[in-house]
């Protein structure tokens, strides 16, 4: 027996078609369904896969309308006209319209058979082509993206690409490993039900931005840092990238840093503490005492250069966990006292509007409280005896603004970029004054860190003014 082959007989005579159904097609292996109106057929037509169409004369419609209707809509499914008469003019419409066969009623069941065998080798032959057609059209495309999706499972990235709701789309290879998902699909299912892991669920949280990323620990124990982004019209996507070596190598800094410049200061302290023992030891001549001032002076400058040293380390790891409401106001009002006794001992106007009561910005005390101290301190070095230094600090749309202005020498307008470069001193930096070049480079390190910006006004012989502009903690 052939297989089922779905045969819609639209026949609006019931008995006749039963009769054939039931007697000649349903013996040779159709399945037949009948319709009795135009609607009915539409309908049928809409929602059922059929294979071949038995057209009759409709009393409600026109049969050759629906006829063109249905070659518009299902251009493969074979249509067999069964007329109650025949008739010139028909038989040429069912031609024009693209009929596989026009047969009279009553008609005999070797015929209808035949003409439906017909029908059905009619749409296979169609349809083959068609595919063949698709294949060859689609072919180059679907071979791209089985090579990009091939690419996609290949990087050393870990990539999952999720729709508008979380839920997976797609999951590769590395993201797979990192995270042990195993073998299992998990497209389909959300997120939060594949992988109840907190750091991206957090993460998922966030407005995708240029700093929407995180870093994340794997179960394997690797370092990741984990990316959001947002593709419009397709969905988020969180990219990895295996970070525990550079997590390693700044271990491995960090600790080289700490022993070094604690094996340097060790000595410097000791080489100190003997300068000193010699003055009080017995008489020194003028020339020693020239000589252990000299000392004195060049362990101290070493001892800075060891310290800024160590604090760039230290402001260069970032802002790990030491993030809280920082009150600006009282940091630069407690600088300001440290420094009261350099103020008065160089006899320098200071001009400080009031700083209490503005909004907090979300850092670290440590290390704003080294960005006033190096910038409040510069002024004071830099500013000749007799000068003014000015300190303001207001807060403007969710930001805090300070500027920290003096009347000292400038520095020359081709420079103004380079001094925050690191070792960086200004050519018109008298060697008298002690630097290592390193506290600007701390200063732009830490306002970066804390997503501000800093940069200097100067006019030559005028004064500079240096400001630092960061976000508030609310915003
Ligand atoms: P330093 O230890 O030399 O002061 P900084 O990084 O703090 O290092 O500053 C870099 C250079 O910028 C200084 O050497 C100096 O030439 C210039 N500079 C910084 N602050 C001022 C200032 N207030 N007035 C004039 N020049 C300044």
């Amino acid at each position: 027996m052939p297989v089922a082959k779905q045969v819609l007989l639209a026949l609006p005579d019931q008995t006749e078609c039963k009769q054939l159904a039931e007697h000649v097609l349903q013996p040779a292996g159709y399945a037949v369904a009948f319709v009795h109106t135009g609607g009915e057929l539409r309908r049928l037509l809409r929602s059922g896969k059929l294979d071949l169409l038995l057209l009759g004369d409709f009393a409600d419609a026109d049969s050759f309308q629906l006829a063109q209707d249905i070659k518009t809509n299902h251009p493969t499914l074979p249509i067999i006209f069964l007329a109650q008469q025949a008739s010139q003019e028909q038989l040429l419409r069912g031609v024009q319209l693209g009929f596989v066969d026009y047969l009279t009623l009553p008609v005999e069941s070797e015929v209808l058979l035949e003409a439906a065998s017909r029908g059905l080798e009619h749409k296979r032959r169609w349809e083959g082509w068609l595919r063949r057609e698709t294949g060859r059209i689609t072919g180059p495309l679907a071979r791209r993206l089985a090579e990009l999706e091939s690419i996609l499972q290949q990087v050393n990235d870990g990539v999952i690409l999720m729709d508008a709701e979380h839920k997976v789309l797609m999951v590769n290879r590395a993201f797979r490993k990192a995270f042990a998902l195993g073998s299992k699909d998990p497209a389909g299912r959300r997120l939060q039900d594949v992988l109840p892991n907190k750091e991206l669920q957090d993460l998922l949280q966030k407005p995708a931005s240029a700093d929407a990323r995180a870093e994340m620990k794997s179960p394997s124990g690797r370092t990741y840092n984990a990316r959001l982004s947002v593709i419009q019209g397709l969905g988020t996507v969180i990219s990895l990238h295996d970070i525990t070596n550079l997590i390693e190598l700044d271990h491995l800094r960090k600790d080289f840093v700490n022993t070094v410049s604690h094996d340097l200061r060790s000595p410097l302290t000791a080489i100190l503490g003997y300068v000193e023992l010699i003055e009080r030891a017995g008489p020194v001549n003028p020339q020693q005492a020239e000589f252990i001032r000299r000392v004195k002076t060049s362990v101290h400058t070493t001892t800075e250069l060891i310290d800024d040293l160590l604090d760039l380390g230290r402001v260069e790891v970032g802002l790990i966990d030491e993030l809280a409401p920082v009150d600006m106001g009282a940091i630069i009002e407690k600088t300001i006292d440290a420094f009261q006794s350099q103020i008065e001992y160089k006899k320098l106007l200071l001009k400080m509007a009031p700083v209490e009561n503005l909004p907090a910005v979300l850092g670290s005390h440590t290390q704003l409280g080294q960005v006033a101290a190096n910038l409040i301190g510069n002024a004071i070095k830099y500013t000749p005896a007799g000068g003014e230094l000015r300190v303001m600090l207001r807060s403007e749309q969710k930001q805090l603004i300070l500027h920290v202005a003096d009347t000292g020498p400038g520095i020359p307008l081709e420079e103004q970029g380079k001094i925050f470069d690191r070792f960086y001193r200004a050519t018109n930096a008298l060697p008298s004054i002690p630097g290592t070049g390193l506290g600007l480079a701390i200063v732009k390190t830490i306002v970066e860190n804390h997503r501000g910006r800093i940069w200097v006004d100067s006019k030559l012989g005028e004064g500079s003014i240096f400001t630092v502009v960061l976000p508030l903690a609310k915003s």
